[in-house]
């Protein structure tokens, strides 16, 4: 089963939009596997955003998502990477469908309230970055295995 990383952002704590994000993967089916509160550090910003330290909104960034605290999650589903990041839209919230998390709850690029990893080895790295193995969790929920769909 695939997982990926998600982190929502200081924006997203601030506007009280954590349930309302939350709610929208488990409504989809995905399942949360790891879960936490934290401060980033800026050197794991820089390695997060490495390939956005040399742009000239980096400086922003950095301080936006590490002068306040984050919630990380890692999320397993069926083909997760994907559906996550359809689930979340593009970069630029002004430009994401209705429906998707940041054009339902954003306007902008820098403020876009959430963030997914972009492909199956990038969510590995991401993963590694802010999980030890032992805050991941396997569980299933037996009596309930007739919901399974029969293509997982
Ligand atoms: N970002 C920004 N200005 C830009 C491009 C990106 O502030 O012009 C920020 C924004 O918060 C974005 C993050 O940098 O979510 C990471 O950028 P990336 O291109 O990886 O987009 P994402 O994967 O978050 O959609
Ligand atoms: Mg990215």
């Amino acid at each position: 089963m695939e997982q990926t990383l998600i982190l929502l952002k200081p924006d997203a704590l601030q506007r009280g939009l954590v349930g309302s994000i939350l709610s929208r993967f488990e409504n989809k089916g995905l399942k949360i596997v790891g879960l936490k509160m934290f401060h980033m550090a800026k050197e794991k910003s820089k390695e997060h955003y490495s390939h956005l330290v040399d742009k000239p909104f980096y400086h922003d960034l950095e301080k936006f998502m590490t002068h306040h605290p984050v919630i990380a999650m890692v999320i397993e589903g069926k083909e997760a990477v994907e559906v996550v990041r359809l689930i979340v839209g593009p970069t630029n919230a002004s430009k994401a469908p209705a429906g998707s998390i940041r054009g339902d709850f954003s306007n902008s690029t820098s403020r876009n309230v959430i963030h997914a990893s972009d492909s199956k080895e990038t969510a590995k790295n991401e993963i590694t970055r802010f999980f030890k193995p032992e805050e991941l969790f396997s569980y299933a929920f037996k009596n309930e295995d007739y919901l399974k769909a029969s293509d997982e």
